[in-house]
């Protein structure tokens, strides 16, 4: 049969525009959909406008710190709206960029919401379209929890676009987003609690990193409550919200900012006119080649919930693109070794196992660590301490993981993600010259271990 299109991707996010611009540059016939905004979750309301606000609220520090070296920078003052104003600007231009990339690259965009009508079919703005693939590429939704009050609180969604900057702000939640927000409230001015229903929040994290980062965090008067949960919101006359916990303290705030989890976006997606599965979650379920239990319909990224971050749609779109269009390029996405940040302030940067999972799996393991100060903080008085860790499989040498709390930790985990993939032993660090003086050097010059 003769479809319309070979490909037809829903959703113009990191995935779905990475698998559109292959799979159409290997000579494919490519459609993408898209109902909202171009460049998805990571581009609008995700990574990049997030990463502005970080650069944003570290500013104030660097103010603080600039009269130790000598600068008078008179008093500072922060206008949120105008941050907000540039960096929609920002993301507007960016809006265009992923237009350009995908019109350039031959690939047909539909904006509107699409509906699976069948295994073959895809129904976009009262008009069908056949292809002989559909990849879902649809991402994912914030989740807040069905308390009663739950209309008065906020998720990253809206935090993006706040008319003001709030003068207190509850955050909720213990992963890596409610950690970067609690960040930026902060480190803008607003007077901010973390609120983690769990004994120490970033699960999945190394232990000694999250110590490291709740004592950063809380010596910079960021208030953290961990074994918390909120029972109700209530408005004010005021307009201000009373909260209360499920232990019966109640709390004052002006916005409750939930990042308690995400949630697959399948809303009216139409998948019950396919043979499509969902895991236990609610997630698509795909196999190894990011397939459905229909055939015909490949699922990538957020939806399919294996890692939530914005590279590994990317490589899984690739993989896609490749597989179905350029065989000989094919590689199976590998989902070891992957590094990350959390823009918290400070930062962390982390890839392979931390020390609880290498001894889970069974590893004699060798622990180097070492926390110092920063030297651009030497003539400051500011306190803040760097934590670097390597863990270390004794039996080979191999460096299993690298974990870091401190400036740029993110920046500098990227080259070790390399190292690591590339199989370094912790011989290699050591017979690795440093780059002086620089905190990154300390991961080369870690001679004791520590456990
Ligand atoms: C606050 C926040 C911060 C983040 N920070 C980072 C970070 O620092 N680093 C990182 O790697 N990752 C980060 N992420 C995660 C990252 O944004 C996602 O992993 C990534 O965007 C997933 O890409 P995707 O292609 O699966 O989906 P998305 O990027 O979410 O794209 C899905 C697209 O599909 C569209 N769509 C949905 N349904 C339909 C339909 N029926 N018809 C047409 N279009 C539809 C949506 O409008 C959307 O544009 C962050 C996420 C959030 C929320």
């Amino acid at each position: 049969m003769a479809y319309d299109f070979d490909l037809y991707v829903i959703g113009a996010g990191s995935g779905g525009v990475r698998a559109a611009r292959f799979a159409s540059g290997f000579g494919a016939r490519v459609a993408v959909a898209e109902s909202r905004y171009l460049g998805g979750t990571c581009v609008n309301v995700g990574c990049v406008p997030k990463k502005l606000l970080v650069y944003g609220a570290h500013y104030a520090e660097d103010f603080e710190q600039a009269s130790a070296y000598g600068w008078s920078t008179g008093e500072a003052s922060f206008d949120w709206a105008t941050l907000i104003a540039n960096k929609n600007r920002e993301i507007n231009r960016l809006n265009g960029i992923y237009r350009n990339l995908l019109v350039n690259s031959g690939v047909t965009l539909h904006e509107g919401h699409a509906k699976v009508t069948g295994p073959h079919e895809v129904e976009i703005n009262g008009q069908r379209h056949t292809a002989e693939h559909i990849l879902i590429a649809t991402g994912g939704w914030p989740v807040i929890p069905d308390i009663p009050g739950r209309e008065h609180a906020i998720s990253s969604n809206e935090a993006f676009f706040l008319k003001e900057l709030p003068k207190r702000v509850l955050v909720v939640g213990g992963g890596y987003i409610a950690v970067e927000f609690a960040g930026i409230f902060h480190g803008m001015g607003a007077q901010t609690s973390l609120l983690y229903r769990g004994e120490l929040f970033l699960r999945g994290f190394d232990g000694a990193v999250r110590k490291h980062l709740a004592e950063e965090l809380t010596r910079r008067g960021l208030e953290l409550q961990f074994n918390a949960d909120i029972q109700r919101i209530d408005k004010q006359a005021d307009g201000s919200l009373q909260v209360t916990l499920k232990d019966g303290r109640i709390l004052f705030t002006d916005c409750v900012f939930y990042a308690t989890g995400r949630r697959p976006m399948l809303d009216n997606l139409g998948l019950e006119n396919t043979a499509v599965t969902l895991d236990e979650k609610g997630f698509v379920q795909v196999n190894e080649k990011y397939e459905t239990q229909e055939s015909s319909i490949l699922a990538i990224g957020d939806v399919i919930g294996r890692v939530q971050l914005t590279p590994v749609a990317l490589a899984e779109g690739m993989a896609v693109a490749r597989r179905l269009y350029k065989p000989e390029q094919y590689r199976l996405v590998d989902y070891r070794m992957i590094p990350t940040a959390v823009f918290s302030l400070p930062n962390i940067g982390t890839v392979g196992l931390t020390e609880e999972q290498a001894r889970e799996e069974g590893y004699e393991v060798q622990i180097f660590e070492s926390r110092f100060r920063p030297m651009k903080l030497s003539l400051t008085d500011c306190q803040e301490r760097t934590l670097m860790k390597l863990v270390v499989d004794a039996r080979t040498d191999k460096v299993l993981g690298c974990h870091m709390v401190g400036p740029d930790a993110g920046e500098i985990v990227q080259g070790l993600a390399i190292a690591l993939k590339a199989g370094a032993t912790k011989r290699d660090f050591d017979e690795t010259i440093g780059v002086h003086p620089t905190a990154a050097e300390e991961f080369v010059t870690m001679r004791t271990s520590t456990a």
